[in-house]
């Protein structure tokens, strides 16, 4: 709310004119009330000053320009008011606007920012249908009860505190028992509130769940359709969302008290008021029959402004639900970053492992005490058994993390202590699935930098894309989510024309090759071959050709490094690779 504190304070004094010309409005009604029921003979000694000058001057009025006069006078001066209040309530709404719709957008900028800087550990824990509904439903719901319960927060207490003090110069007693109501109504409201809020917390979590249920079972549709699973997963969503259900029935249960308390508790002392109030007019004494009907408008004013602030702080307690979930990604530490820049010239050196391990959440070390040495401008194929930790070993080189002992070093520095963009400014990650957007060929292409059209065609042919692409290049055509448009080979060049542009010094690359038929994977291969040219390259190898020309092939197994050498190098030694070459395939996992 920070930066909207200018028009926090603007609408704060908006609903501050609000207030005191809605309270002067009903105070306006006193004399018109009174020039009907014309009620001589009260006594006003004692009574406020106010209401003495009042009096007198409308009888001056009354006396020289008549009564019909006055009442015209009056009733005019009684509808400016009423106008006024108009006015400075819109006027107060008008500057809020702009607040509440910034807030929301600031969050949702926050969230984005957030979800982009986490590691890549923070990353895969989360849920994205969950995150997303982070990032709507739930600012909606801060949207619509803190954001707009704050219009209210201001305005109702100042209206209840300046209606009580003007019903307090009119009649002290009646207006304490008015008061009694307060501590009450605290007490119920405060305890009601705090069960709200448990309760909306958990509807929200489960709308999360819900959401990432429906993501994957849309992202899994066709999985889900040939398994015919479509029942099973129906009822699983079911249970899921009628699960959300009850809890936002004793949301809604509990929301809805509010009213009831502040209507009933607001009623009961009007009614009190009344029959009090008739009293002291039935005997005459210090209060007419138009004071009590003003004091009994007045207080019908109070009910509402009870009841919004009721609701609004209902509201807040359940805006506070979803505030939680927000502020739970907000407050997600962000990794820490190194200072050092990468420069061209550390890449004259190779990168090495010394004793790195490396384990995600389990604790269960994954690299388990690993040493190599990738050469500079050299090509080192990773092989070995599936789960070995091939893709762990890529994810560190990306600098997406950083082993947890031992070191990973580019020119004898550790790579933590490089700023982490400025490193992977210098790396090319061409991932097993290819990560492509919704967007133009050029687009997906130029991610790593502006766009430069000479610089594209290039990376285009290169990769042997241009085929395909110059159509997509020439209409701006979107290639579909996730380039669904494109077969599985074009996606992978698109891919690898990506890491083209990027240049980079350091190329990882985990192959793919079951989603290729034979054609596309000796384009894609051909595509590979020209890019791993004199970069330091890392290749997750599933094909022999790849494993054959790299010059040097690490088989990984549990984590570590268990032979090293050139292809017939590992054969000579006739080891574990020996044994996978000779049963015809590298990767089991492909
Ligand atoms: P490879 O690529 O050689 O098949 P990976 O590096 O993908 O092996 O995985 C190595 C091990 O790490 C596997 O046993 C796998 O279960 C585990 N692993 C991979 N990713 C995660 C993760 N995000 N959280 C926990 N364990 C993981
Ligand atoms: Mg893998």
């Amino acid at each position: 709310m920070r930066p909207f504190a200018g028009m926090l304070l603007l609408a704060s004094f908006f609903n501050l004119l609000t207030v005191v010309f809605s309270i002067g409005s009903v105070g306006a009604l006193i004399p018109i009330l009174n020039l009907v029921f014309d009620t001589p003979g009260t006594d006003l000694t004692g009574a406020a000053q106010w209401k003495v000058s009042l009096a007198e001057s409308v009888q001056a009025m009354k006396e020289s320009r008549g009564a019909l006069y006055t009442l015209q006078t009056v009733v005019m001066i009684t509808l400016g008011i009423f106008i006024a209040k108009n006015v400075s309530r819109y006027a107060a709404l008008w500057v809020l606007a702009p607040v509440r719709n910034g807030v929301v957008a600031n969050f949702k900028q926050a969230l984005h920012d957030k979800w982009m800087s986490m590691s890549f550990r923070q990353h895969q824990k989360l849920q994205k249908g969950d995150q997303l509904t982070r990032a709507t439903a739930d600012l909606t719901e801060i949207e619509w009860t803190m954001l707009k319960g704050m219009e209210g927060l201001v305005r109702d207490p100042l209206m209840i505190l300046g209606t009580l003090i003007l019903l307090f110069s009119m009649s002290p007693r009646l207006t304490l028992m008015a008061i009694a109501i307060i501590p009450i109504s605290g007490g119920l409201i405060a305890t009601v509130g705090k069960s709200l809020k448990k309760s909306a917390q958990e509807a929200q979590g489960q709308l999360g769940n819900t959401t990432s249920e429906l993501e994957e079972a849309l992202t899994n549709f066709p999985i889900i359709q040939s398994y015919v699973a479509e029942h099973r997963r129906a009822a699983r969503f079911g249970q899921s969302v009628d699960l959300w259900r009850k809890f936002m029935i004793n949301v809604y249960r509990k929301r809805d008290l509010s009213s009831p308390i502040a209507e009933v508790l607001g009623v009961g002392v009007l009614l009190a008021v009344l029959y009090l109030g008739g009293q002291e007019v039935l005997n005459g004494r210090s209060l007419t029959g138009g004071e009590l009907v003003a004091f009994v408008v007045l207080f019908y004013q109070l009910i509402p402004a009870f009841k919004n602030l009721t609701n609004a702080l209902y509201d807040i307690q359940k805006g506070n639900a979803s505030a939680a979930r927000i502020f739970e990604v907000l407050d997600e530490e962000e990794p820490k970053d190194g200072n050092l820049q990468v420069e061209s010239s550390h890449w004259e050196h190779g990168l090495r492992f010394e004793n790195a391990t490396f384990a995600y959440e389990s604790g269960i070390p994954v690299i388990n005490g690993l040493h190599l040495y990738l050469l500079p401008g050299k090509t080192t194929a990773l092989v070995g058994p599936s789960g070995g930790g091939k893709s762990t070993l890529l994810h560190l080189l990306a600098g997406f993390d950083y082993p947890q002992s031992g070191a990973l070093n580019l020119a004898e520095v550790p790579l933590n202590s490089f700023k982490r963009a400025s490193y992977r400014k210098h790396t090319g990650w061409v991932p097993q699935q290819p990560l492509l957007f919704n967007d133009t060929v050029a687009a997906n292409v130029s991610m790593s930098g502006t766009l430069d059209k000479s610089r594209l065609m290039n990376a285009l042919e290169a990769a042997h894309c241009l085929e395909f692409a110059e159509e997509y290049i020439a209409n701006e055509t979107l290639i579909g989510e996730g380039g669904n448009q494109l077969s599985g080979g074009q996606r992978q060049r698109l891919s690898i024309a990506r890491a083209f542009y990027a240049d980079p010094s350091l190329l990882l690359l985990d192959e793919a090759t079951a989603a290729l038929d034979n054609e596309s994977e000796a384009r894609v291969q051909e595509a590979l071959i020209a890019l791993m040219k004199g970069r330091t390259t890392v290749v997750v190898a599933h094909r022999l050709s790849t494993v054959q020309h790299a010059d040097q092939i690490a088989y990984v197994e549990a984590g570590r490094v268990v032979e090293l050498g050139t292809h017939s190098e590992l054969l000579q030694k006739a080891g574990k690779y020996a044994a996978l070459v000779n049963l015809g395939t590298l990767n089991a996992e492909a």
